[in-house]
């Protein structure tokens, strides 16, 4: 558990001198689900390397300007991150669920909750500190004679070395934020696709956004009682609205305008409304992630959200769960989320697809199937659901519109027409192209350059001659 930078590299240096070593990991938030942060050597515990903090006037090596940035350390969690900067009127992109390492998140894409506004974690990096394989220490920026590692860091994940300090974009923290949770009564079900499907076209304010959600819950929740035990398949909008920190109430639209073609026409089974401080948010979506399960975290992102897609993923959650129950699994705390996405991200996705190791100079909405399961024998049932949600993703909803890109992009969007795979979301089996497109062969080759000997070979391992020859790759 090393505590320093120092520390980090010395860890490094020593795995070289035992057998053991030779199969090490690093380990953030620990919630990798291709087994990176796992070996049955050593295991580097990155969670005493912490520290947190705002710092001002740091200059950017872009613009060689005084910005706000928040340097947080690799083993950091979102909340243990939104917690060390509560009360600074500054924040970063974290992760919506409280436990994620801010390590994995921040090299793996990073799409928190307000990436509408100020999008993803990895376009807001500004440098990096990395303890290379070798042990050595180096910064990395976008300028400096390491911008090829920063590049693959950003959407490579942990293959390059271990990120020991992060610096990321600072933005003003919204005070609050006006969190709905609506569930749809069974009557109006297709009517709230309808809906979701103007929302999703028409919807252009930064500073709210909705998830249409499909989880299998307690009948009667959120006021379930006793009398009505069992679950159901229950349908969910969830709204959140960002108190603007610099125009509070809206300089977009007013905050009672905008959810308002949403519910129009819905007969809704409940609806709660709170307002809770911006800094609690990652611990409101812990509830959806209980322990004790295995657990999917796979999604495409997808551009047309169309009422036949929400329609389609429906049927095919429900025979998800009909297929669970039959086996006498537990899928109780599964979910499948879509996240909205303003097309453009407000501006903060990059110019071109070669820009950043993952290509996203378009952006889609986001979805999200976490299923929640018990035995290792229904591990191939889940995935082949899975690959049903992926393909209904592809067939019916991924038009490339003009609207959905950077302006002055210059990028060019495959055969498809699709966004590329979210490799924080990366699902089993993924190839290279389908999450790095042509950026695949880069990533191998800046691979090669920083781990020739593959010392870092845990996950999806790019397929670089160091990594090829022991039989370590995995991404071709
Ligand atoms: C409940 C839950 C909620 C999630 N919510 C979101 C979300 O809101 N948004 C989102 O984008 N993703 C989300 N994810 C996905 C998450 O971002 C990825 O699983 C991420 O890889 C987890 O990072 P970690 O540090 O927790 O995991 P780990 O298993 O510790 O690490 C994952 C990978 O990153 C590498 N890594 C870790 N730390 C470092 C470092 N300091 N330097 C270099 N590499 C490092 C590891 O070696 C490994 O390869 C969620 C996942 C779960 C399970």
């Amino acid at each position: 558990m090393p505590a320093s930078s120092e520390d980090v590299s010395l860890a490094v240096q020593a795995t070289m001198k035992t057998p053991l070593g030779r199969d090490y990991a690093f380990v953030s938030g620990g919630h990798s689900l291709t087994g990176a942060s796992s070996s049955r050597g050593l295991v580097i515990d990155l969670k005493r390397l912490n520290h947190t903090t705002v710092l001002h006037n740091f200059t950017d090596p872009m613009t060689q300007r005084g910005i706000t940035v928040v340097m947080y350390e690799g083993g950091v969690t979102s909340f243990g991150l939104q917690s060390a900067v509560n009360g600074s009127d500054w924040t970063a992109v974290t992760a919506r669920a409280s436990s994620v390492g801010m390590g994995g998140f921040s090299t793996g894409g990073g799409i928190g909750f307000m990436a509408n506004a100020y999008g993803y974690a990895i376009d807001r990096l500004v440098a990096l500190e990395v303890v290379l394989p070798s042990g050595e220490i180096v910064i990395a920026t976008k300028k400096n004679k390491h911008s090829d590692l920063f590049w693959a860091i950003q959407g490579g994940s942990g293959q390059f070395g271990i990120v020991t300090k992060f610096y990321q974009k600072a933005f003003r923290t919204p005070k609050n934020v006006k969190v709905g949770f609506h569930v749809v009564g069974n009557g109006s079900v297709t009517q709230s696709f309808r809906n979701t499907e103007v929302f999703f076209a028409r919807h252009t304010d930064p500073f709210s956004l909705m998830y249409y959600a499909l989880a299998y819950l307690p009948i009667g929740w959120p006021h379930a009682r006793e009398e009505e035990m069992g679950f159901r398949v229950t349908r969910l909008m969830v709204t959140l609205r960002f108190e603007e920190p610099e125009q509070p109430h809206g300089a977009h639209e007013q905050p009672e305008n905008t959810f308002r073609t949403l519910f129009s026409g819905l007969s809704l089974d409940s609806s709660l409304s709170y307002t809770v401080p911006f800094a609690d948010l990652t611990t409101l979506s812990d509830s959806f992630f209980p322990a004790g399960y295995r657990r999917g975290f796979w999604g495409p992102q997808v551009i047309n959200v169309t009422e036949t897609y929400l329609s389609a993923v429906d049927d095919s959650f429900r025979d998800y769960i009909d297929a669970m129950l039959t086996r006498g699994e537990t899928p109780s705390t599964s979910t499948w989320v879509l996240q909205y996405m303003l097309p453009g991200l407000n501006g903060h996705l990059p110019a071109s697809d070669a820009d950043t190791a993952w290509p996203h100079s378009v952006a889609g909405h986001q979805t999200l199937f976490d299923p929640g399961w018990h035995r290792a024998s229904s591990d191939s049932v889940v995935e082949a659901f899975n690959e049903v949600l992926y393909s209904l993703a592809r067939r019916e909803a991924t038009t490339v519109g003009s609207h959905n890109r950077n302006p002055g992009s210059s990028s060019s969007v495959r055969g498809l027409g699709a966004p590329y795979d979210y490799p924080n979301y990366i699902k089993p089996h993924a190839k290279g192209e389908e999450v790095w497109g042509h950026n695949t062969a880069r990533l191998a080759s800046v691979k090669q350059k920083y781990d020739p000997e593959c010392l870092l070979h845990k996950g999806r391992v790019f397929s670089s001659p160091g990594c090829v020859s022991p039989g370590f790759a995995n991404v071709f």
